[in-house]
């Protein structure tokens, strides 16, 4: 998606990723090994105006060489502080961002210690490394917390109190080196298991969008960031707690392809790149959902007006993202009607 905005914009990509099925293949050149390979990182860095990432498990201190041949953007103190659960919640508090009560837990002890003092429910998650909905594990009970030990435990993880949110909303904005920033509107995400099913934008609410650019600008200006950026927060007693930060386009983002005057992807690519940056003016109502572990009809979902059908080209894996859907209508009320029919025709498979 990345590419394909590029290719008007006369702005070429090349990829690194560790199968040579990635899907990026398909539009540009890839190289083929470890994401740490530091041969392949020096080729990519010198062959490269640029770097960017859209995955941020890479490892910060493989790319650390690369500064001195190019640019890497976002920087890669951004990329580090979201690889720990634990440093972004100090930086969203440093910065005065509302986030969920917790306390790191590195031995069996330390858990039944958050457990009492925070309270349960909770969520026990690994620090580094989860996504998704990976590497969690709630705890409802002191019952939960030999299974979500046994699971887990292992050290480096965090115990989040338990959010009971009514909502589950995200923003994505562009910075450039300059400064100047465009914020989308909120998307309302529907997740399962973890995992991102579907999502709405614009998702309406103006106080909550306020603090939302508020909270993404201060992040974005601590970091001196320069691309996209995307924060997931829990909507509670009408309040924002933001969950976590995405150094890079995000899947709650995917419908400004469609759904926007200038997509995630193609703001991305101008912030790096040092073009200015484009409107996030929408163009509709729109619903997102992804195709998650089997490919649906495309010939019945294609019946849907106003429906566009992403196919990443995967290989198909239970749970695995092998593509999405956007519809974009001029009111709510169609769109609802056209998500509604489209997730009849969208089984994840298991
Ligand atoms: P994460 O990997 O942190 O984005 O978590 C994946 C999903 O799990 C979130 O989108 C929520 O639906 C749920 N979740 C994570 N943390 C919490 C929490 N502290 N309270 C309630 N639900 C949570």
């Amino acid at each position: 998606m990345m590419a394909l905005a590029g290719y008007p914009l006369g702005v070429r990509c090349t990829f690194l990723d560790r199968s040579a099925e990635a899907p990026g293949a398909q539009v540009a050149p890839l190289l083929v090994g470890p994401l740490e390979d530091a041969a392949l990182l020096a080729k990519l860095a010198s062959d490269n105006d640029v770097v960017t990432f859209d995955w941020e498990n890479i490892s910060g201190a493989a790319l650390a060489p690369l500064e001195k041949i190019t640019s890497i953007r976002p920087p890669r103190a951004a990329l580090e502080v979201s690889q720990d659960r634990l440093h972004e919640k100090a930086l969203f508090k440093r910065l005065k961002i509302p986030v969920a009560g917790h306390a790191p837990v590195d031995t069996r002890e330390q858990l039944v210690r958050a457990a009492a003092t925070l309270g349960v429910p909770g969520v026990l998650k690994t620090r580094r490394m989860g996504y998704d909905g990976k590497g969690q594990c709630v705890v409802r009970g002191a019952q939960d917390i030999e299974r979500a030990w046994d699971r887990l435990g292992a050290g480096g993880l965090i115990y989040e109190k338990f959010q009971t949110f009514t909502r589950e909303v995200s923003i994505v904005g562009a910075r450039s080196a300059a400064g100047d920033i465009v914020y989308y509107p909120l998307s309302a995400n529907s997740h399962a298991d973890g995992v991102l099913r579907h999502s709405v934008a614009p998702y309406t609410n103006p106080a909550l969008l306020r603090s939302a650019r508020i909270y993404l600008k201060r992040v974005m200006s601590a970091l001196d960031y320069v691309g996209v950026l995307t924060i997931e927060f829990f909507v509670v007693k009408g309040r924002l707690i933001a969950n976590e930060m995405a150094p890079r386009v995000h899947n709650s983002g995917h419908w400004t392809i469609e759904g926007c005057v200038t997509s995630q992807f193609e703001n991305h690519l101008r912030a790096i790149c040092d073009l200015p940056l484009g409107s996030t003016r929408t163009l509709g109502h729109a619903a997102m959902i992804n195709f998650l572990g089997r490919m649906p009809d495309r010939k019945r979902l294609l019946q849907i007006d106003g429906l566009a059908f992403h196919d990443y080209g995967k290989e198909a894996r239970p749970g695995r993202k092998l593509g999405h859907c956007t519809i974009l209508k001029a009111d709510i009320a169609a769109r609802n009607r056209a998500l509604r029919h489209a997730l009849k025709l969208i089984k994840p498979a298991d």
